[in-house]
């Protein structure tokens, strides 16, 4: 039997402003400004947290002119986590603005593809325009991890728990991964920057930021194919989702929606 999953996204950060073609390659840059939301997504099932992703740290998002509005452990621990408690950890991909944080959780393992570890320590990284997103400390950290057995590797697609698993799409760096898990509303993917905002989803637009643009566009089918629907596919970015799904309770109002 499948397990159903209760499924948060907790929007920790936020930012206006954006020029169009920062967010979407070929956009009119006269067209008007885009804003977009950081999150990270909370798992609940019978054996715990699952959390996917971990926002940025105070210390990055600074240095790179992004704003918390609380820290997503902050976030976690109003949702009723304990920060100790959380065992599993996936990480979509090692954008810094889905790794930091990393040392706030002593007890987590950190579920990555093989691909990304590949792709953030090798010859991909001797490309400026590839690496701009990522902070070598945190993929160092990772690297660590794994001489401290807290990296579980995957390779492709795999089931996690009954209910749960990640998906290899690559496209937007070579080992992103999305999260296919099953809910009272049926399969929600957890699509992280495979879509950052609906519109890269539903109108097959690109991120200017890529490691294949191919990629990208397939993630897109993919993505589509493991959902039940393309309103079961949350994006990774994207301001509407706070609108669209319920606050996860009245004290959680713009901190945490329940998408399932
Ligand atoms: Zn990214």
């Amino acid at each position: 039997m499948t397990t159903l999953y209760e499924v948060y996204a907790i929007k920790y950060g936020h930012l206006d402003g954006r020029p169009p073609d920062a967010l979407i390659e070929g956009a009119d840059p006269h067209e008007s400004t885009l804003g977009i939301s950081y999150f990270i997504w909370l798992c609940i099932g019978p054996d715990g947290p699952v959390v996917v992703d971990l926002g940025f740290s105070e210390k990055t998002g600074t240095k790179r002119g992004r704003q918390v509005i609380r820290t997503p452990m902050a976030g976690l621990q109003a949702m009723g986590v304990a920060l100790a408690d959380v065992k599993d950890i996936i990480i979509t991909h090692l954008h810094y603005d889905h790794v930091g944080n990393f040392d706030a959780f002593p007890n987590a393992r950190f579920h990555l593809q093989d691909t990304e570890m590949a792709y953030t320590t090798g010859r991909d990284m001797t490309d400026e325009r590839k690496r701009h997103f990522f902070e070598v400390d945190e993929v160092c950290a990772m690297v660590r991890h794994v001489y401290e057995d807290r990296v579980v590797f995957h390779a492709g697609d795999e089931e996690l728990f009954p209910g749960l698993s990640v998906h290899h799409l690559g496209g937007h760096t070579a080992g992103l991964q999305c999260v296919r898990v099953f809910t009272r509303r049926g399969w929600i993917v957890l699509a992280s920057d495979a879509a950052h905002l609906y519109r890269h989803f539903h109108d097959r637009l690109i991120f200017p930021n890529y490691h294949d643009a191919d990629g990208v566009l397939a993630g897109y089918d993919k993505v589509r194919d493991l959902a039940d629907s393309p309103d079961h596919v949350i994006p990774g970015h994207d301001p509407k989702v706070m609108e669209i799904y319920p606050a996860a309770s009245e004290d959680l109002a713009d901190i945490a929606v329940r998408l399932d």
